[in-house]
């Protein structure tokens, strides 16, 4: 049966004590233990982050990777010098690098294959922008998203990745999707994988949903059949909410 994820994106915020303090709280926190939590803070501190969770059930996670393997890629990150610091996951597609690094899904696909090559885990990240959805285009969108960034993958590559459906209207906004707007997605997006991929795959891939999601709308959130976690930016960055948010699942 597939996990129950939470992921805490923490962006390009916290200074290095701030970081270690953070970990810290989570880490000494009481969480339902069959939940996977994964922190995801800046690359430079995912180092000594992993060192800190290493004795606990935490996993860490970094923000981007290179679609490239190794070379004269200036300011790159590689999945294998991921993989060699204990990292296991990876954002991949997140929608500010789509927004303001340009990242396509033709790009995404190398990265993720790069990851997959390292027996890395990608998060990769779908949904639609305001505009989008007021045209009533936001199916395509994320079904586009998909099929060109993950759906080259086989049978046993897409067993390693998580998707995070992120409506970009909702992220950083303080509007949430309602409860039963995110179920519609992520049965879309289950459906998108049965047609590709056989139901038992599609039952085992978690989709976690990502946008404004907090302490007082996880529970509601998470008790959606096809929502199996979030993945969670400000409120991530309070260890007592990203543990509440760990708890919200019945
Ligand atoms: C995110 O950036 O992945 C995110 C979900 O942010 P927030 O929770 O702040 O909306």
């Amino acid at each position: 049966m597939r996990k129950n994820i939470v992921a805490g994106n923490w962006k390009m915020n916290n200074s290095h004590s701030e970081a270690v303090q953070l970990v810290g709280s989570i880490v000494n926190s009481i969480y339902d233990d069959a939940v996977q939590l994964i922190v995801i803070p800046p690359s430079i501190y995912a180092s000594e982050i992993a060192k800190i969770t290493s004795l606990s059930q935490i996993e860490v996670g970094v923000q981007n990777s290179s679609q490239y393997e190794s070379g004269a890629y200036t300011g790159e990150l590689s999945s294998s010098m991921i993989k060699s610091i204990g990292v296991q996951y990876v954002l991949v597609g997140h929608s500010e690098r789509r927004e303001y690094f340009d990242e396509q899904n033709v790009t995404l696909a190398l990265k993720v294959n790069q990851l997959l090559n390292d027996g890395l885990t990608p998060i990769y990240c779908c949904g639609e922008i305001l505009e989008e959805r007021e045209k009533k285009n936001h199916f395509n969108i994320i079904k586009n998203q998909l099929e060109e960034g993950l759906f080259h993958l086989n049978d046993n590559q897409i067993q390693s990745c998580i998707i995070a459906y992120e409506p970009v209207w909702a992220i950083g906004t303080g509007v949430t999707a309602s409860s039963n707007q995110a179920q519609e997605i992520h049965h879309f997006i289950r459906g998108l994988l049965v047609d590709k991929y056989g139901v038992a795959i599609a039952e085992s891939i978690s989709i976690l949903y990502g946008g404004s999601c907090k302490p007082s709308n996880a529970t509601e959130l998470f008790a959606n059949p096809d929502v199996d976690g979030g993945l969670i930016g400000g409120a991530s960055l309070s260890a007592e909410d990203f543990i509440a948010i760990a708890n919200s699942f019945s």
